[in-house]
């Protein structure tokens, strides 16, 4: 894995589950607004939106708070800031800016030319 010091591992960490509760937030008023008023507890997890809840507005917030539960994991693990694709260190300002971020900025680019509609926002 990439060398983090603590320092910088507490800090990932904090940035991670900070754009997490983000995440959850806007979700979870996305889904009041289209189930007009309609109250959702989504708890601690993604698993406690209703079947019956159309989450086709919330898609990239949900595909990116996976990814973010998975970037936890990995940090938990001490395997966090390893580029999934080729392995490199994704970097400690990349993950900081785009905590969710799985691959380094080479293999990103080359990851969104070949899926454009899949691209995640730029920040
Ligand atoms: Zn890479």
């Amino acid at each position: 894995m990439a060398n983090f010091t603590d320092d910088q591992l507490a800090q990932l960490k904090t940035a991670m589950q900070k754009r997490y509760l983000e995440l959850q937030e806007g979700i979870r008023r996305e889904l009041e607004h289209a189930n007009s008023g309609r109250s959702i507890d989504l708890g601690e997890s993604l698993s406690n939106i209703p079947d019956d809840i159309d989450t086709a507005l919330v898609d990239r917030q949900i595909i990116e708070m996976r990814e973010l539960e998975m970037s936890l994991k990995y940090l938990m693990e001490l395997e966090v800031g390893d580029c999934i694709d080729c392995g490199n260190e994704i970097g400690f300002d990349r993950l900081l800016a785009y905590p969710s971020a799985q691959r380094c900025i080479e293999c990103q680019q080359r990851y969104e030319k070949a899926y454009p509609h899949e691209s995640p926002p730029t920040l």
